[in-house]
């Protein structure tokens, strides 16, 4: 199979974990007897430092000829004056809207062995496998801005049929996993949420009636996430509430540099990125984590090219790795000397190759 794949190695440690994700996309390549043609292009602040645009047109052309995209992370301080007009995080907001994207998907399951790294007590964590599915074009965050001196406002708004296709996408995934879905709204003061739930109380005792449906207010979900985290399967929610919730899942695997996600539409092209920013605090140090990027380069492989095999043998060779007491200075135990992004990276490479 012959696929082309855009990767945006962005700003900070992006350069460097796309690198990894690069060379474990190679090695799934070769074991599968595959071609992937990989070809980078700028994106978010290298983009504005070299041509004076976060999201330049070559770039934009290259993302909607590929197959998928990777992309490392965007921004830092360099770039971060409210003022600019042309600021990385809008280079991201356009590449997702020109990528037609609006769900995004974020696996968590904690690695035993870094249950440590993890604020959760231990216990909380034994079978935890949740997908959080966070509606990602609408709410308050695209909604009318007003602001005077004294007052601001922020419209958050939803149509039926935005919440129609995330609740069917998040019901496709939870009939592939184990039929669960938490739908979390809050549906006792917003109204956009009585829509949310109305629509969700429709929608999947007729289309999906197999899977087991639960409806949670998000300040409750907030809570059971951490006291309950084993009992979640899908969780769907609204942009808000997904971007709230996703970071605190995130803390059940211990680093944000273990996490990837994936950003998916109607077609197959999608977006994928580790859920972690550009680390300036760390860029150049060659200590990021890639395992992150890695595993969002094995959801490309799974939802975009459709190369699940692949895609397992990426996150088997993460989690071997893992096992074998590989670890970046962010999930290090206090004993044990870290290894370099590299290293890291290399280890997982030689696993794939195993596989
Ligand atoms: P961040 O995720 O970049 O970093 C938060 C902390 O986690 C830092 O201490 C960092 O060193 C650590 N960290 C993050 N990724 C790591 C990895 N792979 N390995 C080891 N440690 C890791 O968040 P921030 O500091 O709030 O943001 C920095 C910049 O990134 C900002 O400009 C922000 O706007 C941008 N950002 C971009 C994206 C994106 O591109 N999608 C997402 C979030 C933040």
């Amino acid at each position: 199979m012959e696929s082309l794949i855009a990767c945006l190695p962005g700003d900070g440690i992006g350069p460097e974990v796309t690198a990894e994700a690069v060379a474990a996309l190679t090695a799934a390549a070769r074991i599968g007897g595959h071609r992937f043609e990989i070809r980078e292009s700028l994106m978010g602040g290298a983009a504005i430092d070299a041509c004076g645009s976060a999201f330049p047109p070559e770039t934009k052309a290259l993302c909607n000829e590929a197959d998928g995209t990777l992309l490392g992370a965007v921004g830092g301080p360099k770039w971060s004056d409210p003022a600019l007009t042309e600021r990385p995080e809008l280079g991201l907001l356009a590449l997702r809207a020109d990528l037609s994207v609006y769900a995004n998907l974020r696996p968590v399951r904690p690695y035993a062995e870094l249950a440590a790294a993890s604020p959760i007590r231990p216990d909380l964590l034994v079978g935890v496998d949740m997908l959080v599915v966070r509606e990602l074009t609408g709410g308050i965050y695209f909604g009318a801005k007003t602001r005077t001196e004294d007052e601001a406002t922020d419209e958050c708004r939803y149509t039926k049929t935005e919440i129609e296709r995330i609740l069917r996408m998040a019901g496709c995934f939870a009939g592939e996993r184990r039929g669960r879905v938490t739908s979390v709204d809050k549906s006792n003061v917003l109204e956009t949420s009585r829509l949310w739930r109305a629509t969700a109380e429709r929608i999947y005792p007729d289309e999906f009636p197999e899977l087991e449906v639960e409806h949670l207010l998000v300040d409750a979900a907030a809570m059971h996430l951490l006291s309950r985290p084993a009992d979640f399967d899908v969780i769907v929610t609204e942009n808000m509430f997904g971007d709230i919730l996703t970071d605190e899942a995130s803390m059940l695997a211990g680093s944000l540099g273990m996490l990837p996600s994936a950003s998916l539409g109607d077609g197959r092209n999608g977006l994928y990125e580790p859920i972690h920013g550009s680390a300036p605090d760390i860029a150049g140090k060659g200590i990021a984590n890639p395992c992150g990027t890695i595993l969002s380069a094995a959801l490309l492989l799974r939802h975009s090219l459709g190369l699940s095999d692949e895609a397992t043998a990426i996150e088997n060779a993460v989690a071997a790795t893992i096992t074998a007491g590989y670890r970046t200075a962010d999930i290090v135990s206090d004993d044990a000397a870290p290894v370099d992004t590299h290293t890291m990276g290399a280890q997982i490479v030689r696993r794939i190759e195993a596989a």
